[in-house]
């Protein structure tokens, strides 16, 4: 097994996330460029490993086959502790089923999940002895998502932490606001609609871009 040190594997992330961030036909040659022999091994492993999870780490660490500090589990969700925390006690919940994006959750599991995502997080607190918990669920490459199966991080916050979570302000016109209004109004029944009995939840995707007037998107 290829050995990295916790400042190599920060690296090594930092390398990935900027070849992620690619189109997937520019990702190989970037990786040849950027990547040590070593680096490549360590990955070429970690690829192996996750095959016993089905392709998917947090499968493989539902089903038992990664080791992981697991802090709840029940048939239907796991919490662990993150590997690289950005603070003590930074805690991962998922569901066990591989569910790729939140949109994606049924029904059934999304009202349990509230529950857990409060009992969770107020367990976290307290254990950190926190000032302040962050919660942080990314869908989508353009979002952050680096592993293709739900995940939602608890992380405690401290005063003069080092957690960036930086939103810039984008100005709208007021036209735009309610357009978008409109639209998400119109889009929440569909998706209420799509979700009921017997439907499925793939009928609620918007059909078409969304487009600013007058800016880019
Ligand atoms: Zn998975």
């Amino acid at each position: 097994m290829a050995q990295l040190s916790e400042e190599q594997l920060k690296a090594l992330n930092l390398k990935v996330q900027e070849i992620a961030k690619l189109p997937p036909e520019e990702q190989a040659e970037k990786a040849q460029e950027l990547l040590t022999p070593e680096e490549m091994e360590f990955l070429k492993e970690q690829q192996a490993i996750r095959g016993q999870g089905g392709g998917c780490v947090f499968c493989g660490i539902a089903q038992g086959k990664i080791p992981t500090k697991v802090v709840y589990e029940d048939n239907d969700f796991i919490a662990f502790l993150s590997k690289d925390p950005a603070n003590p006690g930074h805690t991962f919940l998922a569901p066990k089923e591989h569910i790729p994006i939140l949109v994606k959750l049924p029904d059934a599991l999304a009202g349990k999940l509230s529950i857990l995502l409060r009992n969770i997080s107020a367990a976290v607190f307290d254990a950190a002895n926190a000032q302040g918990i962050t919660i942080l669920q990314q869908n989508g490459q353009a979002a952050g998502q680096t592993i293709p199966h739900m995940v939602f991080n608890i992380i405690p916050r401290f005063d003069g932490d080092k957690v960036v979570i930086d939103l810039p302000n984008t100005d709208l016109k007021e036209e735009d606001m309610l357009e978008f209004q409109k639209r998400i109004i119109e889009n929440v029944k569909k998706f209420e609609a799509a979700t009921a009995p017997g439907a499925k939840p793939e009928d609620a995707k918007p059909k078409k871009p969304i487009k600013f007037r007058g800016r880019g998107p």
